[in-house]
């Protein structure tokens, strides 16, 4: 049997091996249990269920809760040559009856459905006649109360075992930690069952995080140097600054669109349009756009501000690389941030304790940017799962040095106290840094000791010490409106010198030099030839208005430019070429490639 799902994969899909827990997953399925899988984005859950669809007599259900996913889902399987077809509300009356009887007819291999579609009277009794071989849940942590997206019309699911007693059920999800999957367990009924976890660790991305310093700038040298060309996400905390940064990016000559949810809906449209079909655009959004990407060639997501949790930060960044290439997760962010954010927290008018939960989590996110050891350690931990240093992330290749800032901090907080404990970070640094500004002469603040005893560094490094201050407590916000800080208890450790207190080294402008590196640059092999195919494949989408990725991915086109095939049986050899895209495209990219070599 495993060798028949392995040609399965070759065949229809064009992939050599499976990725994860794939073939467990799938092997569990055929043989008949119910199974549980929690995979993070991108791994490739469809193909869990689509294989055993294939494999197995009969048609598979499969229940996914986004309407719009559904069309692409079924388009892109039937360019694989799987049947494939979708039944929801907006369909009209004579496309239903037609798409039932071609079901009945036995033609069709996997049916799309919504949750609160197949739970009707009249649909369970159309798949009751039926030979249903599977039932596959996605996004399967909505059953559950204890997953963060709990759907009402995902509760009533557990009927479905009912309906259908003898049919393997499979549930997937990216997110479930244990409370999440025995509930799951529970509530769809599973009988004789498997779960299969798969490690949250994506080692296609990059990770990288930085200060800001020039944000624009930054962001049009990372994309430049890293990813010109190339499709991302850019996310900005608030409307106002989508716009801005999109007007920017458009002005430097970047393909920007702008998302967030005062847009029109014409307006939304569009840039979800541009982002599905083209391959060299930047979509600048809140994080209102989310739901339902599903591209897999996004090769970077940018932050410009940071986000609230973890939890929000690896699923934003999650949208990078979906295909398994390398992509970049690249942020910047500042003092300015932990103080927007921090307000954010302290003017809600939620309850005490999730005043609190939500500051715990905006502090594990600053752990995360703050931190000296290998980022993609710390935010596996913080998902409970161990990992070694990766290699493929900023800290890991910078190296990064630590150096005593115990002097440092402590003239800080002399001068936070000096003054008076009523001033925000910049007048603290203006004193430190012996401004001549007239507030300062007027105060007579010039004649306190610690006046200019920080003159010897930049502005940057006093605010990096005032925010790992801030970060670790050392001091506070006193008061919201104005921003000011006061010293807490703690920083008595520091004023005695009871501990040392350890920094990592940051680059200041004026030391930086532009770098020359391109950290995520897959390799290129014959870019004319890689150009050449890169311009057949938007002909064909093109003519056929399909998204180009659903064509090939850019790791085909890679391939074809490695292996160089000559002949259709070996353009099947190459990655995501099975035998419908051998047919359908196989001659038309052999003779561009024949006649590179030519
Ligand atoms: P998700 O787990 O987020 O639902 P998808 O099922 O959309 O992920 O798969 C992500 C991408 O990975 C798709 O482009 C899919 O074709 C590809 N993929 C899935 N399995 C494999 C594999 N074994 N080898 C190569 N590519 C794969
Ligand atoms: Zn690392």
């Amino acid at each position: 049997m495993n060798l028949e799902i392995k040609q399965i994969l070759k065949e229809t899909f064009g992939y050599e091996e499976f990725r994860f827990e794939q073939e467990n997953i799938i092997s569990s399925v055929v043989n008949g249990n119910d199974v549980l899988a929690v995979m993070p984005t991108g791994a490739g859950k469809s193909i869990c269920y689509q294989i055993p669809a294939l494999y197995l007599d009969g048609i598979a259900i499969v229940i996914s809760p986004l309407i719009s996913l559904m069309n692409d889902q079924v388009t892109g399987l039937l360019e694989y040559g799987v049947k494939a077809t979708f039944l929801n509300s907006e369909l009209s009356f004579e496309q239903r009856l037609e798409r039932e009887n071609l079901i009945r007819s036995g033609e069709i291999k996997i049916v799309y459905v919504s949750p609160e579609g197949l739970l009707t009277h009249r649909m369970l009794e159309f798949f009751g006649e039926l030979d249903v071989s599977l039932i596959a849940i996605d996004e399967a942590h909505c059953v559950s109360q204890w997953g963060h997206e709990f759907r009402k019309d995902y509760m009533r699911l557990g009927e479905l075992r009912r309906e259908f007693p003898g049919v393997v059920f499979l549930a997937l999800t990216a997110t479930a930690d244990s409370r999440t999957r025995a509930d799951i367990i529970k509530q769809l009924n599973f009988k004789d069952h498997d779960v299969y976890l798969s490690s949250f660790d994506r080692p296609n991305i990059h990770y990288q995080i930085t200060e800001r310093v020039s944000e624009i700038r930054q962001l049009n040298d990372f994309i430049k140097e890293n990813h010109e060309g190339e499709t991302g996400i850019v996310y900005c905390l608030s409307r106002k600054k989508v716009e801005r940064v999109a007007l920017e990016l458009q002005k430097l000559g970047f393909n920007a669109y702008m998302y967030h949810a005062g847009r029109t809906k014409l307006q939304k449209q569009k840039a979800q349009d541009a982002f599905n079909k083209q391959e060299d655009v930047i979509i600048v959004a809140t994080i209102a756009f989310g739901m339902g990407i599903d591209r897999p060639d996004v090769r970077f997501v940018a932050h410009l501000d940071l986000p609230k949790s973890v939890e929000n930060y690896y699923q934003e960044t999650g949208r990078a690389g979906r295909d398994g290439e390398k992509a970049s997760a690249w942020m910047i962010y500042g003092l300015q941030d932990i103080i927007k954010l921090s307000q954010m927290i302290e003017t809600s008018d939620a309850s005490d304790q999730y005043k609190q939960q939500a500051k715990a989590k905006l502090n594990s996110m600053l752990g995360i940017c703050e931190t000296s050891n290998c980022r993609r350690t710390e935010i596996l931990n913080y998902f409970g799962e161990s990992k070694e240093k990766c290699d493929f992330c900023d800290t890991c290749e910078e190296d990064i040095e630590t150096f005593d800032a115990t002097i440092d901090a402590q003239k800080v907080l002399s001068t936070i106290y000096r003054t008076g404990q009523i001033f925000g970070a910049g007048y603290i640094i203006d004193v430190l840094r012996g401004s001549k500004n007239n507030k300062v002469l007027e105060r007579g603040h010039d004649r306190l000791s610690v006046y200019s005893i920080g003159k010897d560094k930049p502005k940057e490094y006093w605010s990096f010490i005032i925010r790992q201050l801030l970060t670790s407590n050392y001091i506070s916000i006193r008061d919201w409106q104005y921003r000011n800080l006061k010293i807490e208890k703690k920083s008595s450790e520091i004023l005695s010198k009871e501990i040392t207190y350890n920094l990592r080294k940051i680059q200041l402008k004026s030391e930086r030099k532009k770098s020359s590196k391109k950290s995520v640059n897959i390799n290129h092999e014959r870019d004319d030839l890689f150009e050449s195919l890169r311009s057949l494949r938007r002909e064909i989408a093109s003519e056929s208005s399909l998204p180009p990725y659903m064509i090939f991915s850019d790791k085909s086109l890679h391939d074809m430019c490695l292996i160089l095939p000559r002949n259709k049986s070996e353009f099947l050899m190459v990655h995501g070429v099975g035998q419908s895209k051998n047919e359908k495209y196989g001659n038309d990219f052999l003779k561009v490639i024949g006649n590179y070599k030519n």
